[in-house]
């Protein structure tokens, strides 16, 4: 018989992994009273260390079984669906799911519901599934650092362009306002440091006379809004438009040091370090490993072991 070594599934209420008490997620260490009622960490000095149950001590002993339990426990980020693989540990999924490559990015094209990751969506938008909304003569296929002429009626509000390289969907978007025009570029992808860091350069040309714009960090969106932008924006002066159409020269440009944010292994832990910043990476949860299942949901949200 080798059913031992087959995964065994059963139900597991979530709230058990949370503390009775503030109803937060458990971390580690757990304590627990004499009695076996249970306390998270930062419970216990605010209790005074007094069990709110039965008002036996608690804040000294630690239920390494909770414990146990809790770091065998590994949770699909929820863009697994989206081609996420990271497994993240219990309580920890916010920190990761903040910026997952893989969080879900719609199509910038109107009327269309496509939803997937960044790359996803630049493969979509690429291979035409839809009616292209733009003539092939204002298809933007562009490169990082190399300018390239924009021509857009303000009406048109958005244009849509591929960072070839990068695997990305930019937009450059127009707003009229009453005094003149709002220029805008973001890149369609989350704002996650993989992604890379990039800056937009706008030199918009009127009657022999030129304005360039700089932006600080382009804006990474995830869908497009046509919001009037709050920062990283050109604005031109009605004094400097002539009817309807726009035409610019803009230029996108990656940040380098970004590059390096990409390189996996020992480097990038060293990066991780020294720049203030704590980044949990799985080789720190030695529990993982002994992980012989694989948890996935059921439809009321519980996890299966
Ligand atoms: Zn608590
Ligand atoms: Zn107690
Ligand atoms: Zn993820
Ligand atoms: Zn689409």
């Amino acid at each position: 018989m080798d059913t031992e070594d087959k995964p065994r599934t059963g139900i597991l209420n979530l709230d058990v992994l949370s503390c009775p008490i503030c109803v937060e997620p458990f971390t580690i260490p757990i304590f627990q009273c004499d009695n076996g009622h249970l306390a998270c960490s930062s419970c216990c000095p605010k209790l005074r260390n007094k069990c709110p149950s039965c008002s036996w001590p608690v804040g000294h002993s630690r239920c390494r079984a909770m414990e146990t339990v809790l770091e065998s426990i590994s949770i699909p980020c929820q863009n697994a669906g989206f081609g996420c693989t990271t497994k993240l540990i219990y309580g920890e999924e916010s920190t990761h799911e903040k910026t997952c490559t893989f969080s879900p990015c719609s199509c910038p094209v109107k009327d269309c519901n496509y939803t997937g990751s960044c790359k996803d969506v630049y493969v979509h938008y690429k291979n035409l599934i839809h009616p292209n909304p733009q003539s092939t003569s204002q298809r933007y296929r562009v490169r990082c650092g190399e300018s390239f002429s924009v021509k857009m009626n303000i009406s048109d509000n958005l244009v849509i362009g591929t960072l070839y390289k990068e695997r990305l969907l930019f937009t450059v978007q127009s707003f009229r306002k009453s005094y003149g025009v709002y220029v805008i570029v973001s890149c369609i992808a989350p704002s996650s440091p993989k992604v890379g860091k990039f800056s937009y350069c706008i030199t918009y040309t009127i009657d022999g006379h030129s304005i360039t714009y700089k932006s600080p960090e382009l804006k990474k969106i995830q869908r497009v809004s046509f919001h009037t932008p709050q920062e990283n924006y050109m604005l031109i002066a009605n004094s400097s438009l002539h009817g309807e159409s726009l035409e610019m020269r803009i230029c996108i440009k990656k940040e380098k040091r970004d590059k390096t944010n990409d390189i996996k292994g020992p480097h990038q832990k060293r990066r991780a370090e020294g720049d203030g910043t704590i980044r949990r990476t799985a080789p720190s949860t030695p529990g993982l490993r002994k992980l012989s299942y694989r948890p996935s949901y059921s439809d009321d949200g519980q996890i299966l072991i």
